[in-house]
């Protein structure tokens, strides 16, 4: 491995992070404005490691981004080392199920969000509404 491309690896993994930040940014925005309070950001000692959760609600929220995740409607294959990205995305996408399934089982009430969703305003308003609502059932 050369210098070059470790350091692109490394811009490619930065901008992954900050594309990352960006929606919980967006989705963070969106509560705030709605009035949505309660919530804890990246919470790591809950499993799974969830980005937003309501801890009293037992609500747990992913972001999932359209190509991490493997949406059926935007994900585009890079066009090298596609064995690679299909394997790990693939590996995503059955992380994501077996972390549902596992919180399911503990009660929680599991929400995942795709990154189309966020970014269309519409959706984004459904979503907090939904929210909102599951937030005031528990
Ligand atoms: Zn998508």
């Amino acid at each position: 491995m050369d210098r070059y491309s470790k350091r692109k690896r490394s811009e490619v993994m930065s901008a992954v992070k900050s594309k990352g930040t960006k929606l919980e940014n967006k989705f963070k925005l969106g509560l705030d404005v709605r009035g949505i309070k309660g919530y804890k950001q990246n919470c790591m000692e809950i499993y799974g490691h969830p980005d937003f959760v309501f801890k009293k609600a037992k609500l747990a929220i992913f972001l999932d981004s359209c190509f991490w995740h493997g949406c059926s409607k935007h994900l585009r294959m890079p066009s090298i080392h596609q064995d690679y990205w299909e394997l790990k995305i693939e590996r995503n996408r059955k992380r994501d199920r077996a972390v549902s399934k596992e919180l399911r089982s503990k009660g929680w009430r599991v929400i995942r969000i795709w990154e189309h969703s966020l970014n269309n305003p519409k959706t984004l308003q459904w979503w907090l509404t939904r929210i909102k609502n599951l937030k005031t059932q528990a």
